[in-house]
């Protein structure tokens, strides 16, 4: 059985960069009473109107680096309060911060229903990343070879320009690549000890990596009332 669409739903969309989870959050935030809560997006949003948060995080973004776990963290808490359904696309990056996150979760009563691990190799992911087309109002993303807008440069939804990442050149995406291994990565651990975890293929086509998706959801959400 696929899942209703009302059912709750507090995931945490783990991975590398360009694995596809900011693409699938966006499929189930359509799809479900859901909320897909970016922590890229946020930060994006807060260095172009040029908030005190967006002037903090600008350098480490532009270096493709992780910002402060305390700034993180803090963004964060804010966020978290305001629903029963969530998808957590982006965060945590880091153990301090996915110790935060159960902290926060606890006092809200609000714990995670699963925890999806997007695979997918080096080399597939770097083509993904420096081909990659965003819609800098909606966070939607198209690739100029594997998944390209119907028009070159501009969003098949709301007509407006593509632009590409200043963090999607090839020198910056190894650099998120290595924060990836270094900090990150150590949540697959973390989260497998919980028996949340489940891995999907991000190589997959957009819609079989959905299915896949929603039937691990099933799964561990099932077992979690
Ligand atoms: P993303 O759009 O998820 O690839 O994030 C873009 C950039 O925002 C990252 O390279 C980091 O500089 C920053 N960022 C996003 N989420 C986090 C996080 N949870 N912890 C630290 N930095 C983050």
């Amino acid at each position: 059985m696929s899942p209703q669409a009302t059912q709750t739903m507090r995931l945490v969309f783990l991975g590398p960069p360009g694995a596809g989870k900011g693409t699938q959050a966006k499929v189930l935030e359509d799809r479900f009473a859901v909320r897909q809560i970016s922590t890229g997006d946020i930060l994006r949003a807060n260095v172009k109107s040029g908030t005190p948060l967006g002037l903090e995080a600008k350098s480490f973004m532009d270096a493709g680096q992780l910002v402060p776990d305390d700034v993180i963290i803090r963004m964060m808490r804010g966020e978290l309060a305001g629903g029963e359904s969530f998808i957590l696309d982006g965060f945590p990056r880091t153990i301090a911060q996915a110790q935060a996150l159960d902290e926060t979760l606890a006092s809200l009563s609000l714990p995670l229903t699963a925890v999806i691990m997007f695979e997918a190799d080096r080399d597939t992911l770097i083509a993904r990343l420096t081909g990659r087309w965003t819609n800098p109002r909606t966070g939607r993303t198209y690739h100029a070879v594997f998944n390209p807008p119907k028009v070159a440069g501009i969003d098949d939804e709301d007509g407006g320009p593509l632009e590409q990442r200043r963090d999607d050149t090839r020198d910056v995406v190894v650099e998120r690549l290595g924060e990836y291994d270094a900090k990150t990565a150590p949540l697959i651990e973390y989260y497998r000890k919980t028996g949340l975890l489940v891995s999907v293929d991000g190589l997959e086509p957009i819609d079989s990596v959905t299915s896949a998706v929603l039937s691990a959801i099933d799964g561990p959400a099932k077992a979690r009332p």
